[in-house]
């Protein structure tokens, strides 16, 4: 708590209708530091390629390195018994170039306003190449939803979204799901924002509930997009995924859905992990028996059909496909020698931190970058904005072939542009979505 209290008094505005959000544009962008690798040094390193790549300018360099607005919160939260307790909590609006800004809420214990800002930039590059109409943004909660109840978890949600109203609204920032938080979390946000707008506003989130507007598939539209660029990319290198076994990391929102959708293409999932432990079956574990244990246990850990393996080793299995689906960082230059997989397919955002980049690439690894293969959430993201501001549906196999078309056109055009110069997958994604934001921006120019 202690923490909190300091954090708040150095840095946060409660009250952003007085201008408390800070802007940034005169911050220059930190170096990456050679010894702490957090992910906004590992984006800013990965921008820094991009745009020595493309030939940009420090100005622009400048700009794209630092957010455009962020603001910082203190959240108060009525506990269940009465007392109260502040939590910190963050919205960082990376770019509007190509539109309003566009990312998800994360709650989690250790979220902190440099990893929100890797986390939005990373927004800004996934959206600008997979084309859809957005700039990026993130939001986060340093809170451990697992500690609160129902009846806490909405007020927080609730006093979160009051404080961030002034900077979000369908045609601003557009928030949606991330790690911590879910449709339920989605629909607060909807009905906190719509009750101060004096109307019903469903454009204002994604990922919501079908009943409140919400899109068909979009609850497994990230697992969906990362299945179908891990079986183009199995192909690419020559693998069948029939005859391909894969490991998953993270058995949450994108790993299970994941886990199943190779499952049902064929692939043999051979381990699953969570954040209390991993399970192996070389013959290939019954992810919808694992599913019903993680549903009655809370997690992967006891499975009878398979046997227990550390955490750690799961991302070092010998696999065709490695699929990190949790957190950032997890594939650092201490494993990224002994990975096993001969592809890797980055469910999280910010899974490979740029040093395992390197030695993976040297080692023959193709990394199938995360804004390019978890896109899929934001691609849906975008159809349920579209059909919440038209008021207008479209049928479950409708989102679902579209979904198939721009993952699999952004698969080529990314595997082309690299073939083509060279590059890593990370590089030339990198560098695609730069080009086009630097393009939107030096297309409106600088006001004034
Ligand atoms: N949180 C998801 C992501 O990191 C989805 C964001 C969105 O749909 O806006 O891509």
């Amino acid at each position: 708590m202690t923490d909190v209290l300091a954090a708040t008094t150095m840095s946060t505005a409660t009250d952003a209708s007085q201008a408390g959000f800070e802007t940034a544009t005169s911050s220059a962008p930190q170096p990456a530091d050679a010894h702490v690798a957090t992910p906004l040094s590992d984006a800013r390193s990965q921008l820094a390629e991009a745009v020595g790549l493309l030939g940009l300018t420090d100005g622009l360099h400048q700009m794209l390195a630092t957010p455009r607005r962020e603001l910082s919160v203190a959240v108060p939260l009525r506990m269940d018994s009465g007392e109260s307790r502040l939590y910190l909590g963050y919205r960082v609006q990376h770019n509007f170039s190509r539109g309003p800004a566009k990312g998800g809420l994360r709650y989690a214990p250790n979220v902190n306003l440099d990893e929100v800002r890797a986390l939005a930039m990373w927004m800004t590059w996934k959206c600008a190449l997979l084309d859809v109409p957005y700039g990026g943004a993130k939001g986060g909660l340093a809170i451990d939803p697992r500690e609160h109840s129902m009846a806490e978890l909405e007020r927080v949600t609730r006093r979160y979204t009051s404080e961030i109203l002034p900077i979000i609204g369908p045609e601003r920032d557009i928030p949606a799901p991330d790690i911590g938080t879910d449709e339920q979390t989605m629909a607060w946000m909807m009905d906190t924002y719509s009750v101060n707008s004096g109307y019903t506003v469903p454009g204002i989130v994604t990922g919501k509930p079908i009943s409140l507007g919400g899109s068909q598939g979009r609850a497994s539209a990230t697992s969906r997009g990362v299945t179908h660029i891990a079986l183009a990319a199995l192909r690419h290198v020559g693998l069948e995924p029939s005859r391909s076994t894969a490991a998953v990391q993270g058995f949450g929102k994108v790993g299970a859905d994941a886990a199943r959708f190779l499952v049902e293409a064929s692939v043999t999932v051979t381990g699953v992990s969570d954040q209390y432990g991993a399970v192996f079956n070389a013959a290939g574990l019954d992810i919808e028996a694992l599913g019903d244990h993680v549903r009655a246990t809370g997690s992967v850990v006891g499975f009878a059909g398979a046997e227990p393996i550390e955490g750690a080793d799961l991302l070092t299995l010998e696999v065709d496909l490695l699929v990190p689906a949790a957190v950032e960082g997890v594939l650092h230059d201490g494993n990224a020698g002994r990975v096993g997989a001969k592809v890797v397919v980055e469910g999280a955002n910010g899974p490979t931190t740029p040093a395992a980049d390197r030695i993976m690439r040297e080692r023959g690894i193709l990394v199938v970058p995360d804004i390019l293969a978890n896109a899929g959430g934001v691609i849906v993201s975008y159809f349920e904005w579209v059909q919440a501001n038209q008021a207008y549906w479209w049928r479950a196999d409708e989102v679902e072939s579209r979904l198939e078309e721009r993952m699999l056109s952004a698969w080529q055009c990314v595997l082309g542009y690299a073939v083509a110069r060279g590059l890593s997958l990370r590089t030339a994604a990198t560098a695609l979505a730069v080009e086009r934001v630097a393009e939107a921006h030096k297309l409106r120019g600088l006001y004034p």
